[in-house]
């Protein structure tokens, strides 16, 4: 379908999928969050999936667990109820720092129609004062590995307190690090309050109302900006914090919410540009001119397509999405180079059909699809590995073109061997 002469063309796919399930956010949400636990109501695919996933990092002490739905279980609803009820209280019991627990809905509990709301709002009467339990799904029937954020965020949002006070609401997980350093900049801007959403600690969730101007940092969080916003936040439209251009658009847009003067937002922010341009360019000098094709798998894709050809000179042979939401999105499509080929879905057959007979030399995709294609002599870069890496900001677009870079310079360096 094409939707006019110069906007990206899009095909709508549906069909076999090769991506995660939403159970995979628990690796960057736990970190987020040190005082949650994210217990999956699961199978033992699921415990091996989110161990292995998480395997990518490293990290001291895990703080998810895998109740593990056996024969008996898928049996008897009771059984199931009891077993985890007895499962969360020895849990609580052993981990006294525990404030949130997150039951995480999965295939094998959706399955057997096992109620994780009902069962949360017992766990809550039984564990009053000391705990708060929520659920969401991570299933992969529902769900692909970045909705899994926006499923825990929306079960977060009821909670969280009521202001007319106005703030800056930034939403999305973001490196430790990263967010300091661009709640610093809003700060300078003059943009006194700035909250975020996770927040650090789980029980100190930010307040919401209609003096609230909500930025999301990631493309993926539609259900979470629909309720802020029936809360009373305010969306601002900006195109995401990756590159140069998509990050100073991103703050500039908050800055314009807040009625401050351009002039002092081009004060701050354009010696930070000007140094993060030269920071792309060795990367842009190997990326430029290369043809790059994007499976769908984090939503991450547009904006990291739009920052792949416009700052670095990449041409994009296709740009896959797992879903395409036209509001979230419509500034990223608007930078777009015209006629750009978008995908929504995923028919794998047809999808691959068509990029190996575009021979691209890089290919973004996840995990179970990487090692084929480079072993048919295509470069690939992992989709989860942006999702871990802090890549969000001006400061960070010369890594950011860098992780895109790296993979091109490995497969020259196999080649050359
Ligand atoms: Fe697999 Fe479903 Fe468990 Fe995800 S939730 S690991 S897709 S069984």
């Amino acid at each position: 379908m094409v939707v006019a002469a110069s906007s990206p063309s899009l095909i709508r796919e549906s069909g076999q999928r090769e991506v995660f399930c939403g159970l995979t956010s628990i690796v960057w949400l736990h970190r987020r969050m040190p005082d949650a636990f994210f217990l999956v109501v699961g199978s033992r695919t699921c415990a091996h999936l989110v161990q292995s996933a998480a395997g990518v990092m490293i990290f001291a002490e895990p703080r998810f667990g895998t109740a593990i739905l056996g024969e008996r279980d898928l049996a008897g609803l009771a059984d199931a109820n009891e077993e985890l009820d007895r499962l969360v209280a020895q849990l609580l019991e052993r981990r006294p720092e525990i404030r949130t627990l997150f039951l995480v809905g999965s295939c094998p509990s959706e399955v057997i129609k096992l109620d994780l709301a009902k069962a949360a709002e017992r766990l809550n009467r039984q564990h009053l004062g000391r705990v708060t339990v929520l659920n969401y799904s991570g299933s992969g029937i529902e769900t692909t590995f970045t909705q899994g954020e926006d499923g825990a965020l929306q079960a977060l949002i009821p909670l969280m307190p009521a202001t007319d006070q106005p703030q800056l609401l930034i939403a999305g997980t973001l490196a430790d690090g990263v967010e300091e350093r661009l709640t610093g900049l809003f700060h300078r801007l003059g943009i006194e309050r700035v909250v975020s959403l996770p927040p650090r600690r789980s029980s100190e969730l930010p307040a919401v109302g209609p003096g609230t101007r909500l930025l999301l940092a990631q493309p993926f969080l539609s259900g979470t900006a629909r309720a802020l916003v029936d809360r009373g936040a305010q969306l601002i439209q900006a195109p995401y914090p990756l590159g140069v251009e998509g990050s100073r658009a991103w703050m500039a847009a908050a800055a314009a919410a807040f009625g401050i003067d351009p002039a002092v937002v081009a004060e701050l922010l354009d010696p930070l540009v000007e140094r993060g341009r030269r920071a792309l360019e060795p990367h842009r000098a190997l990326l430029a001119g290369r043809r790059l094709f994007l499976l769908p798998d984090s939503q991450l894709e547009i904006p990291l397509a739009r920052f792949l050809s416009r700052e670095c000179g990449m041409e994009l042979v296709e740009v896959g999405t797992p879903y395409l939401d036209r509001q979230l999105m419509a500034e990223e499509l608007a930078l777009l180079p015209p006629g750009t080929q978008l995908s929504e879905g995923q028919h794998l057959e047809n999808q691959l059909e068509r990029l190996r007979a575009a021979r691209p030399d890089l290919v973004l995709c996840g995990l179970g699809l990487a090692n084929p294609l480079e072993a048919e002599g295509i470069a690939t870069k992992w989709s989860i590995e942006l999702v871990f890496s802090p890549i969000h900001g001006i400061d960070q677009a010369g890594d950011l073109a860098e992780l895109f870079a790296r993979s091109l310079r490995r497969r020259a360096a196999l080649s050359f061997a």
